[in-house]
């Protein structure tokens, strides 16, 4: 886990469609696009969708 992602954060990109996670390490809900979504929290890429 030493990627440094700069893909997370909530801003909506044409096409791209933001969906609802939870993180596995902290339970923190939050909205990420894409397929590296990263908890904004604890930067856990350890994160589920809830769609
Ligand atoms: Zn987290």
């Amino acid at each position: 886990m030493c990627s440094v992602g700069d893909s997370f954060g909530v801003e909506l990109e044409g096409g791209m469609e933001a969906h609802e996670y939870q993180c596995n390490h902290c339970s923190k809900n939050f909205k990420g696009i894409g397929t590296n979504v990263r908890c904004p929290k604890c930067f856990s890429t350890d994160v589920k969708c809830l769609e």
